[in-house]
């Protein structure tokens, strides 16, 4: 039997599911749906052809609640799947806490996050559809990395540009990405007209997702053999990794626990809402009532700072436009080492849940980030990625707020990745060059005045 005392509490693989979720239905309200960039009226699936296989865009507008998981998929996700729910002892011992701590692990994946829950299905569906070659951005390297993983999987090429601050962060991204046969660019690139553009204005650009992303869609988009892929943000992206709290409801019930509170990261959402959807889904039937809470980083806090409001998605300006909250799409974050947060926006589904008063949100400076991932690491013995370093802090504030309280919380969060490929940022914060940088309220305004008017 399997109890709260153990290290880990796991699924076989006959227990993994067989659905995503979709929480879209179930919202008291529908999200507000995406704009063409030029009529600005809502865009329909037409508009999403160029990019997308159009399995993915009725993914991406589905008003059912579960969608199955395809027998190829499922197969492929059994390579890591179900991952492992950690009950965080090391953790809780050293911070002296009552809380219990739960983590989920996505890091025993093929990328080292959880990326793979949905690059793998978009590769599948692109080939289905006779796509031949994917486009994406990758920040730190972690979707690059999926991505190429899963195109190596379904024959078909991969092109990746990265932002150029973590592409000379992080040099072995690079090679991870070769080794399963993708092909990287530094962004800002001179291969596109947007790339071209931003380094005219600024050759040391340290780019961003947002140009990463214009670049990726603008090879894709006049070819029909080639399509884009984004890691994070849309509907669909966020749906496929809702796997990982269907696995983690399964495991909790086992021990019997329902969770006071969970915390996530966000960047673009979709580790976040991977994890919370499903207890969402749970507190609205009113079968148990956790407190959802997101971390941020402090340097780009698009929920706590941003406004609500249509704006796009790259910063060229060349996607749909969507409702969600945003620094503005041509702000460009400080080179904070976690890479993956570094997004002006927020998934438009989250950012509408966030509307709806349904979850909190805080941001923390990377310093006290680090900090908590070390102590994890002495605890734990797994080495976060500096992404779920915030959720970990976050998890921290939690657990000695319970302890001041003398309070039994449950708390429950998202290790995403390990960050085995990160460590030039532990040696930055060990050498004590890691700097917090203060939130740039003048460059946010300033690229605030360029969000489109709707
Ligand atoms: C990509 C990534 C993130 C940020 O993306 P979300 O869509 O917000 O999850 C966070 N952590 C890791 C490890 C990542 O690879």
């Amino acid at each position: 039997m399997t109890s709260r005392d153990d290290r880990k509490i796991l699924l076989s693989e006959s227990e993994m599911p067989t659905q995503w979720y979709n929480i879209v239905p179930d919202l008291p309200a529908p999200p507000p749906p995406a704009l063409h960039p030029g009529t600005k009226e809502p865009a329909g699936p037409a508009d999403f052809e160029p990019l997308f296989p159009m399995a993915l865009i009725m993914q991406e507008v589905s008003m059912d609640q579960y969608i199955d998981i395809p027998g190829e998929v499922l197969d492929v996700y059994r390579m890591w799947r179900p991952s492992p729910l950690y009950r965080a002892r090391g953790l809780e011992k050293a911070l002296d806490t009552p809380a219990r701590i739960y983590y989920k692990y996505e890091g025993v994946s093929p990328a080292g996050s959880h990326k793979p829950n949905t690059a793998v299905p978009q590769a599948y569906y692109n080939k289905a559809e006779g796509v031949t070659k994917l486009t994406t951005e990758t920040g730190a390297g972690q979707w690059g990395t999926a991505l190429a993983f899963a195109c190596a999987l379904f024959d078909m090429t991969c092109e990746i540009w990265q932002v150029r601050s973590s592409y000379d962060q992080k040099p072995y991204r690079k090679a991870m990405i070769e080794t399963f046969g993708g092909v990287i660019h530094p962004s800002p690139s001179d291969l596109t007209e947007a790339g071209r553009a931003i380094l005219q204005a600024n050759p040391a650009s340290p780019g961003s997702l947002g140009i990463a992303i214009s670049e990726a869609v603008e090879m894709a988009a006049p070819d029909p053999e080639v399509k884009y892929a984004l890691g994070s943000v849309l509907n669909h992206v966020l749906m496929h990794q809702t796997i990982i709290g269907e696995e983690a409801l399964l495991q909790l019930a086992k021990v019997d626990e329902t969770p006071d509170v969970l915390v996530g990261c966000t960047g673009g959402g979709s580790n976040f809402g991977g994890l919370a959807f499903p207890f969402m889904r749970e507190k609205m039937a009113g079968k148990m009532d956790p407190r959802v809470l997101a971390v941020e980083p402090a340097a780009c806090p698009s929920l706590t700072k941003g406004v609500y409001a249509y704006d796009f998605g790259d910063t060229a300006g060349m996607t749909p436009l969507m409702k969600m909250h945003t620094l503005g799409h041509d702000f460009v974050p400080d080179p904070i080492h976690a890479g993956g947060l570094r997004y002006h926006g927020l998934a438009p589904v989250i950012s509408h849940i966030y509307e709806l008063g349904m979850m909190d949100a805080i941001s923390i400076n990377q310093t006290e980030c680090f900090e908590a991932g070390v102590k994890f690491a002495r605890t734990e013995g797994i080495v976060p990625a500096p992404e779920p370093t915030h959720a970990l802090a976050g998890t921290i504030r939690q657990a000695l707020e319970a302890k001041e309280a003398g309070e039994e919380r449950v708390i429950l969060t998202a290790l995403c990745g390990h960050g085995h490929l990160d460590m030039a940022a532990y040696d930055r914060y060990f050498s004590g060059e890691m700097v917090d940088y203060d939130f740039p309220e003048e460059k946010v305004q300033d690229a605030m005045n360029r969000i489109p008017a709707v």
